[in-house]
This record gives C-alpha cells, sequence and structure tokens, in this order.
C-alpha cells in the first residue's frame, strides 16, 4: 500500500497543477520593485510526509525568497529559545484582521504586538531571536531557518537590496514598536534582520521539508535533526492558524481547514499535524497578499486527502 499511497499523491498532485495552471487572477508583489518583475507563470507544488518522501511536480526547485513565511520558522526559534509564556507575554496570538503592514493593529492593541505572523509582530519577533549583537542573530537566524530546510539557505542579494529601499514602512514600524517599549534594541537594526530573513531563498521542496518538521513534532523528515521541540510546534501551529493568511485566515480555515503561512512573493506552506505538509509556489497575489494558484492548488490537495482538522470523518 505504501507505493499505491505514492502514486495516488503523485497523481493528485498532477491534477492540482494541470486544474489550475490556467488560473492568471491576481497581482505580483510590485511594491517591492524585484518582486513585480518575476515570471508569473511559474508554479510548483511539493509534498512532504513526516516520513521523509517528499513528492513535487513543476518548478519545484526553483528559488525564490521565501518573504512572510520565515515569520512562523522564526517564531519557532523564538518560542524554542524562551518558552510559551514569555514569548505569549511580548506577542499576542489573535487575528488582527488588518493587512499584514498594518499600523493601525500595533496602535489599536495600545503598542503591543498582536500577532507574530504579520511584520509588526514578526520584526518584535526577530528582536528576541538569541544573540548579543545583529549579526550574530542573523546569524542565527539563516541557521535555525535551514536547520527546518535541512540545507544551508542563502541569502538574496537582490531581493534584500530592493527590499531595503522600500522598506520605509517596516522601518515605521519598529520605530513605533520602539515608541511602545516594545523593542530593546535599534529598531532599524531588528528590521534589517527581519529583512534578510524575509530575502532567505527557498523552493516549494524546502517549503514542504520545513512544514513537516513542524507538522512531526520538530523533527526534521530529510536530516532526522530534532529542530525544535514538539510543544514549540504545536505553539507554532496554532498561531499560524489564527493569521497566516491574514485577514483571509478566518476564510481558509473555514474551506480548508489547516495552518497555512503565504508569503508575498507567491510561497505558501500548509502544515497537516503528524501527517506532513505541502508547499507551493506562483507569484500572482490575491487582495491580502496570498497566491491565488498556491491557495486552489494546497485546497485541493487538502481536500482530496482527509486533511481538514476539523473533520470528524
Ligand atoms: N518582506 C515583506 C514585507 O515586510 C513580507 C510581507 C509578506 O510576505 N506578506 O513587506
Amino acid at each position: 500500500t505504501g507505493t499505491l499511497a505514492h502514486q495516488r499523491i503523485d497523481e493528485l498532485l498532477l491534477e492540482a497543477h494541470e486544474r489550475y495552471s490556467d488560473v492568471d487572477e491576481g497581482l505580483l508583489a510590485h511594491y517591492i520593485p524585484v518582486l513585480g518583475q518575476v515570471e508569473p507563470e511559474t508554479f510548483a507544488i511539493s509534498m512532504s510526509h513526516v516520513g521523509g518522501t517528499v513528492h513535487g511536480v513543476g518548478d519545484c526547485h526553483h528559488q525564490f525568497s521565501i518573504q512572510s513565511i520565515s515569520k512562523m520558522f522564526v517564531y519557532a526559534l523564538v518560542l524554542q529559545e524562551h518558552g510559551h509564556e514569555v514569548v505569549h507575554e511580548k506577542i499576542g496570538v489573535n487575528n488582527t484582521g488588518m493587512p499584514f503592514n498594518s499600523v493601525m493593529a500595533v496602535e489599536l492593541n495600545n503598542g503591543h504586538p498582536m500577532n507574530p505572523m504579520v511584520n509588526a509582530g514578526a520584526i518584535a519577533t526577530t528582536e528576541m531571536i538569541a544573540g548579543k549583537s545583529a549579526a550574530k542573530k542573523w546569524e542565527n537566524v539563516r541557521e535555525g531557518l535551514s536547520a527546518f530546510a535541512g540545507r544551508p539557505l542563502t541569502l538574496d542579494d537582490e531581493v534584500y537590496e530592493s527590499e531595503s529601499e522600500a522598506n520605509e514602512r517596516n522601518k515605521a514600524l519598529g520605530r513605533l514598536l520602539k515608541s511602545y517599549g516594545q523593542l530593546d534594541g535599534d529598531p532599524n537594526n531588528a528590521v534589517d534582520i527581519y529583512t534578510k530573513q524575509c530575502s532567505l531563498n527557498v523552493t516549494a521542496h524546502d517549503l514542504a521539508v520545513m512544514g513537516a518538521t513542524l507538522a512531526d513534532g520538530g523533527i526534521n523528515p530529510v536530516t532526522g535533526q530534532q529542530v525544535v521541540s514538539a510543544d514549540v510546534c504545536r505553539d507554532t501551529l496554532a498561531t499560524v492558524a489564527t493569521n497566516g493568511l491574514y485577514e483571509r485566515s478566518g476564510d481558509w480555515l473555514f474551506e480548508i481547514g489547516i495552518p497555512a503561512k503565504s508569503g508575498v512573493s507567491g510561497g505558501i506552506v500548509a502544515v497537516a499535524p503528524g501527517k506532513g505538509a505541502i508547499g507551493a509556489f506562483s507569484p500572482r497575489l490575491d487582495m491580502a497578499g496570498n497566491s491565488v494558484r498556491g491557495q486552489l492548488a494546497i485546497g485541493h490537495l487538502s481536500r482530496a486527502l482527509g486533511l481538514n482538522l476539523f473533520a470528524s470523518a
């Protein structure tokens, strides 16, 4: 039955890829100049079992910047470092109901970051990464995310430079958090490390492996390394469920029923606890900044494989 199950997954991946490869709704993320210039047709879907078999269809080894998907893995590293209580006290876990780069989400909550899956909360989370200097914190972020991927991840210099020149809003969020006493150090350092973490290159294959690590209590399915604890995976996935697709997170849970995190370059990772994860990439985005084809493909696979966490059968 093992082989049959694998064949079935390959067939389903192919089916999802064929079914949605003509969908051309959505827009590229023009607010980061180089992301507005990518090839819009690139489309990849990968799936990793907790057991380590990775399936894929399309451009699964095409590299793109991880963007906001980094937020869930940096949050996991911070939970591992400081523990549930300390992190929860500093960073909330409720949906902001607002776009990912919202200033209002900070203001309306008296400066307390509401959720680590949107920019303000993510900048405050990155600040909590272990390391005395900015350089050391960045090294820990890169090494931590690489452990999730099971290979050394590298910076996309072009994306990093492009975003650094266009991130006045994130710098404003950093200063706003600082004004509320929510950041200890220089807010520009926290924003810079955050910008770098968003500029790490990954593939759809990497996303599937990274997600499957969270699906399996922190054990990377390819390297066998225990990257974070099972408690950290549980807490991270709960938080991803509340805000992984921003103001569309409720619609997503209602329709698809598994935690998923998107990024503006067009990646999405969806995690089925105890089972595995799906990584998808297609750069055209809906109004909230979530990959259009990526959501469709993951929805199709989740239904076909019965992954909805809220279904009794
Ligand atoms: N680096 C991007 C930003 O801060 C990430 C946003 C995203 O992927 N939604 O604007």
